[in-house]
């Protein structure tokens, strides 16, 4: 195995009761890595527990342990990009502080790297969850997929392994809005993935509602393709040539048939379905006009309030 130096980028938000237990689980396939010197990045993004106490302890301790604390809780893919920001590593993992990912497939992901891959997406193959919440993320990832612009993995979070090119291509992008899977998938290069079976949480619970998980899903629809407003112009044609096929049965039910127009019902029913199409139509430009929205403000991704252990210098997104 080529020796790397290897960085971790890890989020984490309120998980103090976690992170004694990852690092058990950590340092030991560091150590027995080759290269170095290897390094932890984690982002505290704005934790109300202990948690930034616990990293602190930590970073002090073993000179591998960075700490990147942000002012507030910015949210998983702004405090993923704080931590990768903040990597100076020739290889990059990004993994959750939950142990969801088990760090044990390490030696697994730098092998593919040295058969010279720049990406290797860990794919999840079993999910310890409920039938209805596994139901809900296959569908979600496969309806994603197929409305994006570019080849997203299907059942694959952030949870990869990245080479330095990719890491500094994804953190010169410019947006804002940043689904850093999906970022990951547009900067190309050679891509592999891995399977792996999904764990259950070490210790506390899902930061995840079920609420974020859905705007997450949209970020992925909306931000990488235009394909939902072609969809909802092929709803307008379809009701188009609707109104004209009938228009012309009305003529014909006039001038032959000798009927005049009825059905109150008939007319309600249509008028309602169309004013529903239309919403959602206005509903699915309204989402691309917000995003322009937010993207034009170029507000920061986030604001570090302290750094511990790291001294690269900030990158300017
Ligand atoms: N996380 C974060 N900020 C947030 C929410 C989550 O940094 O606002 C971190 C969290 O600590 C964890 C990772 O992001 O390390 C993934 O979160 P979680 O495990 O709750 O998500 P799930 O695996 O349930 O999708
Ligand atoms: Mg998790």
């Amino acid at each position: 195995m080529t020796p790397h130096r290897l960085s971790l980028a890890i989020p984490v938000y309120n998980e103090e009761a976690v992170i004694p237990e990852l690092l058990r689980r950590l340092l030991p396939v560091l150590d027995a890595l080759p290269g170095g010197p290897h390094e932890i990045v984690f982002a505290n993004d704005g934790s109300r527990d202990g948690t930034l106490g616990v990293l602190t302890a930590a970073a002090e301790g073993d000179a591998r342990i960075r700490v990147v604390s942000l002012t507030r809780n910015f949210g998983h893919q702004a405090a993923l990009t704080a931590a990768l920001d903040h990597t100076t590593g020739d290889a990059v993992l990004a993994m959750d502080a939950d142990l969801q990912d088990s760090p044990e497939v390490l030696p697994t992901l730098m092998a593919k790297l040295d058969e010279g891959f720049d990406v290797v997406v860990v794919q999840r193959m079993k999910r310890k969850e409920p039938w209805w919440l596994r139901l809900g993320y296959h569908t979600a990832y496969r309806l994603i997929a197929r409305m994006s612009a570019i080849p997203l993995t299907v059942d694959a979070g952030d949870f990869a392994l990245m080479s330095r090119r990719v890491v500094d291509a994804m953190g010169s992008l410019p947006e804002r809005e940043r689904y850093l899977r999906g970022l990951r998938s547009w900067v190309g290069y050679r891509q592999t993935t891995v399977q792996v079976p999904r764990e259950a949480r070490a210790a506390g619970e899902s930061k995840y509602s079920l609420g974020r998980l859905f705007s997450l899903a949209l970020d992925g629809a909306f931000s990488f393709s235009i394909i939902p407003l072609r969809i909802s112009a092929a709803f307008g044609f379809v009701a188009f040539t609707g109104a004209l096929l009938f228009s012309l049965y009305a003529i014909y039910a006039k001038l032959v048939l000798g009927q005049s127009p009825q059905g109150f019902t008939a007319l309600i029913v249509v008028l309602t379905f169309l004013v529903g199409v239309l919403l959602i139509a206005l509903w699915i430009i309204g989402e691309y006009v917000g995003r322009i929205y937010f993207e034009v403000k170029r507000r920061p991704l986030y604001l570090v309030e302290r750094l511990v252990g790291v001294d690269k210098p900030p990158r300017a997104h």
